[in-house]
């Protein structure tokens, strides 16, 4: 019996407790909806610490914001745009009437956004020359050079700028005639016809020739005009003595000059064959024989490596190679002093 009795205490004891937290219940959620008649769910805005307002949508006013930062405000070249910082939303419980104020704080907001401009400037061996506003222009500008062979198409380059103010934009013709520079032409002797005759002396012989291993200085510096396996020396060669040096090569290779000059002979020669002198400076000329063509005439000036004749094996010759000779006031060097 004793046990009995103190279950049905416990019993009601349960009972009493849960209708207590019933009445908790509905009493929370009587003061909640009160709550929510009179009052709303808002955030405060504020912004480097200053308070600006009331907004109803946080998600809408922070997306807007985003939006104008990183697409910019629609001006041409604006690249982004810059804020000092983001604002700061603290949730609060104000009542219904309050003025909410979404619009307002936006503006105020985006007003202190600084832009950021963005366009490209045309450079110069270093230096800014032109604006433009977009990639494209700034390649066309460098397309249209390389296609007049501008001769300083390896200075130009192009930088992309952000800037906090838009630069004055060139055109396109602006850039090109501005950047454009003409080639140097190479300076033409006034051509006069081909003669078989040295203008400085006879062609060299055998009998002027620096028969010492002493090496000349040229005081200027060559390049080899063919390349090819090398057949015959400079020096005695027994029976004669090989004023020059013997590169075999086959008929037609493109000889180029050791080094700029003037043409002083470019004609047949009984010996030498189809032969071109090229006289440079301190005295130096150069000869190139037994050629099978001759692309340049007397009085022309080539550049070092300019193509100026072909290998061939005319005069007194048994094959197809360059016989090239150094000579210094006349006299004939090792050109393996120099060379190969
Ligand atoms: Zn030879």
């Amino acid at each position: 019996m004793f046990h009995i009795s103190k279950i049905k205490k416990g019993i009601i004891h349960l009972r009493i407790w849960m209708r207590i937290m019933v009445l908790i219940s509905i009493a929370v959620v009587l003061i909640v909806s009160a709550i929510l008649f009179f009052y709303k769910p808002t955030y405060t805005v504020s912004y480097n610490g200053e308070f600006l307002g009331y907004v109803n949508n946080k998600g809408d006013l922070q997306s807007r914001i985003n939006e104008y930062v990183t697409d910019g405000n629609g001006e041409n070249n604006v690249a982004f745009i810059q804020i000092t910082s983001m604002p700061q939303y603290e949730m609060c419980l104000l009542k219904k009437d309050v003025v909410t104020n979404d619009e307002e704080i936006y503006n105020k907001i985006i007003q202190t956004g600084v832009s950021y401009y963005k366009y490209y400037t045309i450079m110069l061996d270093g230096a800014e020359k032109y604006n433009v506003a977009t990639l494209e222009d700034a390649q066309n500008v460098i397309n249209q050079l390389k296609e007049k062979d501008s001769n300083n198409i390896e200075k130009i380059t192009t930088v992309e700028k952000y800037n906090t103010s838009l630069a004055e934009f060139a055109s396109i013709d602006t850039c090109v005639s501005g950047l454009y520079e003409e080639k140097p032409k190479p300076v033409v002797v006034t051509p006069t016809p081909k003669t078989n005759k040295a203008k400085n002396g006879s062609i060299g012989s055998s009998k002027n020739v620096n028969r010492s291993s002493n090496k000349v200085s040229l005081g200027i510096s060559l390049i080899e005009p063919i390349s090819g396996k090398i057949t015959c020396r400079f020096g005695n060669q027994g029976s004669y003595y090989h004023t020059g040096l013997d590169i075999a090569a086959p008929r037609g290779t493109p000889i180029k000059a050791a080094a700029s000059g003037t043409v002083t002979y470019a004609g047949y020669h009984y010996s030498y064959g189809n032969l071109l002198i090229v006289t440079h400076s301190n005295g130096v000329q150069t000869y190139y024989a037994h050629c099978s063509k001759l692309n340049v005439s007397v009085g022309a000036y080539v550049s070092q490596g300019q193509v100026i004749a072909a290998v061939g094996s005319t005069g007194n010759s048994t094959g197809n190679h360059l016989h090239l000779e150094v000579r210094v006031n006349g006299t004939a060097q090792n050109p393996q002093n120099y060379l190969y």
